[in-house]
């Protein structure tokens, strides 16, 4: 087990239990900034084809290398983002719902997942590290 603190103007604990799970807590103090957020990479507990997944406050990575792939670590915090402005459960309620809806739009799994206006924000925008520094309240909203 090997436990680093780092204190900057956020505070990052990384704690390893094993080579297959790593504990990650960050908190920013700035709310402009903020993300509360647990970073775990579990091998096993993800569905064949995902490589990281997000329900606030853990983001679950299926490997180290997703872990340390900063577009997919960005793609996720956006996610963790949208779950915190939306108070969580509403979420996954509307997330569901969408997906429902797409699906009847595309009539394909993969199309009607992308186009969520959650994932469309995440995709559009995961490439630009700096993104949730400008991210205005809601923004998920241009992307319906
Ligand atoms: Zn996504």
């Amino acid at each position: 087990m090997r436990v680093v603190f780092k204190f900057t103007s956020k505070i990052i604990i990384l704690i390893k239990i094993t080579s297959l799970l790593w504990l990650n807590v960050e908190v920013k103090k700035k709310f402009s900034n903020f993300v509360l957020m647990i970073v775990l990479v579990l091998k096993y507990l993800l569905p064949k084809g995902f490589r990281g997944i997000s329900l606030f406050p853990f983001i679950v990575f299926s490997d180290k290398a997703a872990k340390n792939n900063l577009v997919l670590l960005n793609h996720e915090k956006i996610h963790i983002r949208q779950q915190l402005e939306m108070l969580v459960i509403p979420f996954y309620v509307w997330y569901a719902l969408e997906f429902i809806v797409r699906y009847f739009q595309y009539k394909n799994w993969d199309l009607a997942y992308r186009n969520i206006s959650f994932e469309r924000e995440a995709y559009t925008n995961e490439k630009d590290l700096n993104y949730l520094k400008q991210r205005s309240f809601w923004e998920f909203y241009k992307f319906l």
